[in-house]
């Protein structure tokens, strides 16, 4: 099932995939954080993440490490973060769900710590409140 107004049903379709399986297809960021940042999503047309059935979920984090080993080909990142952004108040800008690979080096921001907890900055740095 794939939705005519959705660019990831649209890139699903013109292919140039990192990887893919029976479920999930994954290919690179248009606007990546950091080089070779990729995408995992399911090849149904569902917006939300945990909308999607177990077996397309498990396709999903399968295709993961399929996408880890692409990005080490050249040389191993310091990190990743994976992130799943779920409707539009937590950031979702596309609704199709995915799942961000993004490959983190030392340095790539003054100080990383935290991680995913910057989505609310002014809460990220709890190790300050103690
Ligand atoms: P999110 O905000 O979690 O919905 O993430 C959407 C991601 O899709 C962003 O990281 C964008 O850079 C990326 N993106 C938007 N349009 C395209 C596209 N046509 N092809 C590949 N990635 C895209
Ligand atoms: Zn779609």
């Amino acid at each position: 099932m794939t939705n005519a107004d959705c660019v990831f049903c649209d890139r699903i379709a013109r292919g140039d995939l990192v990887a893919v399986n029976e479920l999930a297809v994954a290919f690179l960021d248009a606007f990546p954080l950091n080089e070779k940042h990729c995408l995992v999503v399911s090849r149904r047309h569902e917006p939300d993440f945990l909308g999607l059935t177990q077996e397309e979920q498990a396709a999903i984090w399968a295709l993961v490490v399929v996408v880890r080993r692409h990005i080490e080909t050249n040389g191993i990142p310091d990190g990743y973060n994976l992130g799943i952004n779920i409707g539009a108040a937590a950031g979702q800008t596309v609704a199709h769900a995915h799942l961000h690979v993004i490959p983190r080096h030392l340095g790539d921001v003054r100080d990383p710590r935290g991680g995913i907890r910057s989505i609310i900055p002014a809460k990220a740095r709890y190790w300050e409140t103690q």
